[in-house]
C-alpha cells in the first residue's frame, strides 16, 4: 500500500503539475515580471527547492504520513467511525469533508497565532502567484500539518483510501488554486460555488491585511462563506493588487536558504 501510495501520489502530482504549467504558459491570467522570464525561473527554483526539502524532511521524520496513520488505526480498530460501525462509503465521504475543514482551520490558525504565522509567512513571502506558490511551504509547516491531519485521521478512523484521495486532491487543488491561469468569469463564478478558484485564492495573497486574512480555503470554497471570511474580489482588482508581503517586496530573490531561515528571523511589528 505504501509503495502504491507513492506511485499514485507522484503520478497525480506530475500529471497535474505538467498540465497546469502548460496552461499557465498558454493562457496566463496576469502578465507580470514575477510570472515570466528570469524572475519566474528564479521563483520556480526557490519554490521547487523548498518543496524538495520539505518532502525529504517529511520522509525522514514521518514517512508513514496520513495514509500510514489510517492503516495503523485500522489494525488497532481505533476511531470514532469504527466504534459506531459506520458504512465505509459514508465514513470515507465524511472523512474527506472533515479533513478539508481541518486544513481550513489549520490555515486560519496559521494566520492568527504569531508562532504559526512565522512559519506560514514563508508561503506568503512569494511575490508571484502561480502553481509553484501552492507548493511553497516550510518543512516545519508541512510536518505540523501532517501530524494534525494524522491525528484527525486516527480519531475518526478514516478509511485509508479516502485519506489517500484527500491527499492527492489537496495537492492538486493547491496547485490549481494558486495557478496563474485565465478562466472565464462565468466559469469562475460557477466553480467557486463549491471549489476555490485561482481568482478567489489570489485575494488571500494580497499584501492588504484584510485580504490576506480572508479566503483560507484550498479546496472547498464554502468554509469561508460559512464563517464570514469570504472576500469575493481584491479591492484594487486583480490587475492592480499587490501580491506578497509588503515588507518582503523584492527580497524573494534571496532563495531557498532565505526562505528556510525566515521563521527564525526576528519579527518586526509590521510583520505580524
Ligand atoms: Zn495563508
Amino acid at each position: 500500500m505504501i509503495s502504491g501510495e507513492i506511485i499514485a501520489r507522484l503520478g497525480a502530482f506530475v500529471a497535474i503539475f505538467a498540465s497546469m504549467a502548460i496552461y499557465e504558459l498558454w493562457s496566463p491570467r496576469l502578465e507580470r515580471s514575477e510570472m515570466a522570464g528570469a524572475l519566474k525561473s528564479r521563483r520556480w527554483v526557490t519554490n521547487l527547492s523548498i518543496l524538495l526539502v520539505s518532502s525529504m524532511v517529511l520522509r525522514i521524520i514521518f514517512p508513514a504520513a496520513a495514509v500510514g496513520a489510517a492503516l495503523w488505526a485500522e489494525t488497532k480498530g481505533w476511531g470514532l467511525f469504527r466504534i459506531i460501525g459506520m458504512e465505509p462509503i459514508v465514513a470515507g465521504i465524511l472523512s474527506f469533508v472533515i479533513l478539508d475543514f481541518a486544513v481550513w482551520l489549520e490555515h486560519v490558525a496559521s494566520h492568527k497565532i504569531p508562532l504559526l504565522w512565522r512559519i506560514h509567512r514563508v508561503h506568503h513571502a512569494d511575490n508571484g502567484f502561480d502553481l509553484t506558490t501552492g507548493l511553497r511551504f516550510h518543512p516545519v509547516e508541512i510536518l505540523l500539518s501532517m501530524f494534525w491531519k494524522a491525528g484527525i485521521v486516527v480519531l475518526l478512523g478514516a478509511p485509508a483510501l479516502s485519506v489517500l484521495v484527500f491527499e492527492i486532491v489537496l495537492n492538486g487543488t493547491s496547485m490549481f488554486s494558486h495557478s496563474n491561469v485565465a478562466i472565464s468569469k462565468r466559469f469562475d463564478s460557477l466553480l467557486r460555488r463549491v471549489f476555490v478558484t485561482p481568482d478567489m485564492h489570489r485575494v488571500h495573497h494580497s499584501s492588504m491585511h484584510r485580504e490576506t486574512d480572508s479566503n483560507y480555503g484550498f479546496n472547498f470554497s464554502f468554509w469561508d462563506r460559512l464563517f464570514g471570511t469570504y472576500v469575493p474580489q481584491p479591492k484594487l482588482g486583480h490587475e492592480g493588487m499587490e501580491i506578497g508581503l509588503a515588507q518582503y517586496r523584492g527580497s524573494y530573490a534571496a532563495g531557498l536558504f532565505w526562505a528556510l531561515k525566515l521563521p527564525f528571523t526576528s519579527l518586526r511589528r509590521s510583520d505580524q
